[in-house]
């Protein structure tokens, strides 16, 4: 018998599809689509946000992120603006017409992230935060659930039965890369784990190439092999000046290269038969 009762493939009905709320219309991530969800790491200042949220916008991004709490591997490093970023992404959603996401780093922050943000993430780093996971699942946001550095498929999906088991049955997972001994990449990324996790359970899960790779120019090539392979969408972090961020620039792509991209997805999604 499988250890995941609510995210086993037996207790739904086909895949599953969660359908988001916006301005602009509704967003689907799940059966019979493809959705894309891009931003910068992290939230940096007003004008930056905005700018680069009218932008993706234009371009017809579905969902926007943004990092307000970051989870730094240094104390010293830039750790976000907190609720100042919130605030940002708040007015962005305004302006844009279009949802936000952000992680929610510690149980102690999830009902302010809850008042300005329509997706909440969980980060690699947390997917074993076990009441995080319950805090999360006490909410009606769907959750973006990204996989642990370091687990194998079947805690992840643990890790989603938590939140699911806790009330909320709206679990988006993100394969974001796993630590191997290559270290040229940031991360290995698991192409295998979207077609195996298509087998193992109903939840529609997303890559995201960003983290999975660390370097911008292998961004396009996994992201285009991620959609071939099955999975239900992307997110991509994207900058205006990628040496000038303040986390990740080595993996942020410009608009220009994103623009590029998103091209080959919506061609993509096309010979996949999914809607974007
Ligand atoms: C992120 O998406 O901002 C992030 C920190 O990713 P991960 O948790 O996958 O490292
Ligand atoms: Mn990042």
């Amino acid at each position: 018998m499988k250890p995941f009762k609510l995210a086993a493939r037996e207790s739904h009905e086909g895949d599953t599809l969660i359908e988001i709320n916006s301005s602009r219309g509704t967003v689907k991530i799940g059966e019979g689509y493809c959705t894309v969800i891009a931003g910068p790491c992290a939230v940096e200042g007003r004008e930056e946000y905005l700018s680069i949220a009218r932008a993706l916008a234009d371009m017809g991004v579905h969902l926007l992120r943004g990092g307000a709490f970051k989870p730094r591997t240094s104390p010293y490093s830039f750790a976000g603006l907190g609720e100042e970023g919130l605030k940002i992404l708040a007015e962005a959603r305004e302006v844009t017409g279009l949802p936000v996401v952000t992680e929610v780093l510690d149980t102690r922050d999830v009902e302010l992230v809850l008042g300005y943000v329509d997706v909440l993430q969980v980060g690699s780093r947390n997917m074993q935060n076990f009441s995080l996971l319950q805090e999360v699942g006490r909410t009606d946001k769907p959750v973006i659930l990204k996989r642990g550095f370091a687990a194998t498929m079947e805690e992840w999906l643990l890790a989603a039965e938590y939140i699911m088991a806790a009330g909320n049955p709206r679990v988006i997972l993100c394969e974001r890369g796993i630590r191997t001994f290559e270290n040229y990449t940031r991360n290995t990324v698991d192409i295998g784990a979207v077609s195996m996790i298509k087998e193992l359970s109903h939840l529609p899960i997303i890559v995201d190439p960003s983290h999975a790779t660390g370097r911008w120019k292998m961004v396009r090539p996994v992201a285009k092999a991620a959609i071939a392979a099955g999975a239900d969408g992307v997110m991509i972090e994207v900058h205006q000046c990628p040496e000038c961020a303040l986390s990740d620039g080595k993996q942020s792509l410009t608009p220009e290269n994103f623009a590029v991209l998103l091209e080959d997805i919506k061609k993509l999604a096309e010979v996949e038969g999914k809607k974007i």
